[in-house]
């Protein structure tokens, strides 16, 4: 496995591969993250797994601080899925050049957490974009868990690279709960309420019918909220395709974002 910290070192590196599977990872490694490592090698015959936490896609600084870094024990659990290149990027080199086109969101792409957190997509689709055109891999892996961020990504930067994009199935643990690097942030009792609020959330996408959906789930975020004392965001029924507001169960996900213990969680069901 080779560490590599700078662009031009990387580009060296990666001169002859013309199969590369890129995972982008803000670290914290867990088995969200395994299982996209793990289905990029099956797919790809060179795996590039990155690690950097993104000021940029921060739209509190406090968040950017706590985020939790664990840069050995990754490094180690990247060794043991025969990762091929690791890359470490600085931010004075990653950001070095300036961009010619500034990123705009759409009006219609500003749902969800565009709505709720000032130029964090902005930051992930810039950064996305620099990794992009540097690696030029022949696919991304992405999680289904932060499916807002996959369409997005994919929207704004397939034209550009003409690269695939590739999203994996939410890795979730023993209590129904999405394994996020901010669960560490939690406690005990967080991670309880999590659970519940899991399970009754993916009961409910299950066995919702088609009348009246919009009132149903206003009730049951005023139903969460007073039971768990969570600020929720959003709780919206979306379609796969355009994320534009569903009002029928059919090609659409519930989508959550809610505070616990002042962490910041999102999900979909
Ligand atoms: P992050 O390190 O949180 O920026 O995540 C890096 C990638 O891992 C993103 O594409 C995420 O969607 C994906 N990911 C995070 N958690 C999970 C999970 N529980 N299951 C599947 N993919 C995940």
């Amino acid at each position: 496995m080779k560490l590599i910290k700078k662009i031009s070192d990387l580009k060296k590196a990666i001169q002859k591969f013309d199969n590369i599977g890129f995972i982008p990872t803000m670290g914290g490694l867990h088995k969200g993250h395994i299982s996209l490592i793990k289905t990029s090698s099956k797919k790809c015959n060179k795996n590039l797994v990155s690690i950097y936490v993104n000021p940029k896609q921060f739209n509190k600084k406090k968040d950017f601080i706590d985020y939790p870094r664990e840069i050995n024990k990754d490094l180690n659990i990247l060794k043991k899925l025969n990762v091929d290149i690791v890359f470490l990027p600085s931010t004075s080199d990653i950001y070095r050049s300036r961009r010619l086109k500034k990123i705009i969101l759409r009006k219609k792409d500003k749902i969800l957490c565009a709505k709720y957190r000032m130029g964090h997509f902005e930051g992930v689709i810039d950064i996305m974009d620099r990794f992009i055109s540097i690696i030029k891999p022949k696919y991304v892996f992405m999680g289904e868990k932060d499916y807002q961020q996959f369409f997005l990504v994919k929207n704004y930067i397939k034209k550009l690279h003409g690269t695939k994009f590739y999203k994996c199935k939410t890795i979730r643990d023993k209590d129904y709960i999405a394994i996020s690097t901010r669960n560490s942030l939690l406690n005990k009792k967080n991670l309880a309420d999590v659970s519940s609020i899991s399970k009754i959330l993916y009961n409910f996408k299950k066995k919702i019918t088609n009348d009246k959906i919009k009132n149903k789930i206003l009730k049951l975020k005023k139903k969460l909220t007073k039971t768990f004392k969570i600020k929720i965001d959003y709780l919206e029924l979306r379609n796969i395709h355009d994320l534009k507001i569903s009002k029928i169960n059919k090609n659409c996900r519930l989508f959550i974002a809610y505070n616990i213990n002042k962490v910041r969680l999102i999900d979909n069901y």
